[in-house]
């Protein structure tokens, strides 16, 4: 390793308005409330700083990963080497044109579904209960019920690796259940444009209290956890075939396939990374033993699992 951490925090500390955190518990950014120490936390607040950021990394050979709102992680409890850099708060806001949208990485889903919806703009009500924020989302290609948010991409801005900014039309980018051509890019996304419909206020609001209804009916959002932690194989649910597996309640540690959900392992309150990895890999043996079919899982995981 060629860099320490402090006298790299120190480097970085000039380059940006917030101050670089060394030695940051993970667990308080995920929404499982699991991940160890990452060596040095940053929170850009533009693209300039962003910018400097990913040069001065790259000179130096610094590892860096990006994430949102840590909705669909799971960090190692060892934690992450290297430079995290967390595009969330600071790097939030939304420019309306019409029914065209400019959001930034950092902004919240949900913040940009309800702004829409007060704009008399349809198409994001699906939005309004994901905790992502819209860099992780649009990576994702985040979605819900009848929507997903590929759809609605008109361009995708970030800084690359070297520091350099990017766009990308939307033809260039290719989406897919889960997944998008962006995780190939070797950049930070930065802001995104959505064109949205026309439509009427109350109706898209009465839509979104519809979609978190059946939310808390169905998911146990009373606990922390990463949404679905496995991907849908094609024709069916993991959620259902977890529980057709006789898994429903099946616990490692503080880790447990949710009784409400099957597809959601939820921390009950001191579960460890380890334990959610061991419960994953149980539960995909145990439904392939059931079902023949290998799942696969949606959540990113992030840092040293070995
Ligand atoms: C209770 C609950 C319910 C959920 N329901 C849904 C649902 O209905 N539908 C759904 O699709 N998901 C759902 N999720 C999962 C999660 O919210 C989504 O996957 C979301 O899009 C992740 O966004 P994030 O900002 O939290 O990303 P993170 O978890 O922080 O990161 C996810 C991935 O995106 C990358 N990334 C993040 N930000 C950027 C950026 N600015 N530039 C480049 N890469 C970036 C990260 O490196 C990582 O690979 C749910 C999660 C929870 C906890």
């Amino acid at each position: 390793m060629t860099w320490m951490k402090q006298e790299l925090a120190a480097a970085i500390a000039p380059l940006l308005r917030v101050a670089p955190l060394v030695d940051v518990a993970m667990c308080d950014y995920t929404t499982w409330r699991i991940g160890g120490p990452a060596d040095i936390l940053v929170q850009p607040s533009d693209e300039e700083e962003l910018s400097a950021l990913l040069t001065l990394l790259a000179e130096r050979d610094v590892p860096w990963l990006v994430i949102g709102n840590g909705s669909n992680l799971l960090v190692a409890d060892s934690g992450i080497r290297g430079v995290v850099i967390r595009m969330a708060e600071h790097f939030s806001s939304a420019v309306w044109r019409g029914d065209e949208v400019e959001a930034s990485a950092g902004m919240l889903l949900a913040a940009l579904a309800l702004e829409a919806a007060e704009r008399g703009l349809a198409g994001l009500e699906f939005a309004r209960g994901i905790p992502g924020s819209v860099g992780g989302g649009i990576r994702m290609n985040a979605g819900a019920y009848d929507g997903r948010l590929g759809d609605f991409v008109t361009f995708v801005a970030a800084v690359g690796f070297d520091g350099q900014p990017i766009r990308l039309e939307r033809e260039q980018i290719h989406f897919a259940y889960r997944d998008s051509s962006l995780f190939a890019l070797k950049a930070v996304i930065t802001r995104v444009g959505m064109r949205l419909q026309p439509g009427e206020r109350e109706t898209i609001l009465a839509k979104m209290k519809e979609y978190s209804q059946r939310r808390s009916l169905a998911q146990p959002l009373e606990f922390p956890s990463c949404g679905s932690v496995f991907r849908n194989p094609d024709g069916d649910h993991a959620g259902h075939l977890i529980e057709m597996a006789g898994l429903r309640g099946t616990r490692v540690g503080g880790a447990e396939v949710s009784q409400k959900h099957g597809n959601f392992i939820i921390n009950r309150g001191n579960a460890t990374a380890a334990e959610v990895r061991e419960l994953i890999e149980l539960v995909q043996e145990r439904v392939y033993a059931y079902a023949g079919i290998r799942l696969v899982p949606e959540v990113k995981f992030v840092g040293d699992f070995d």
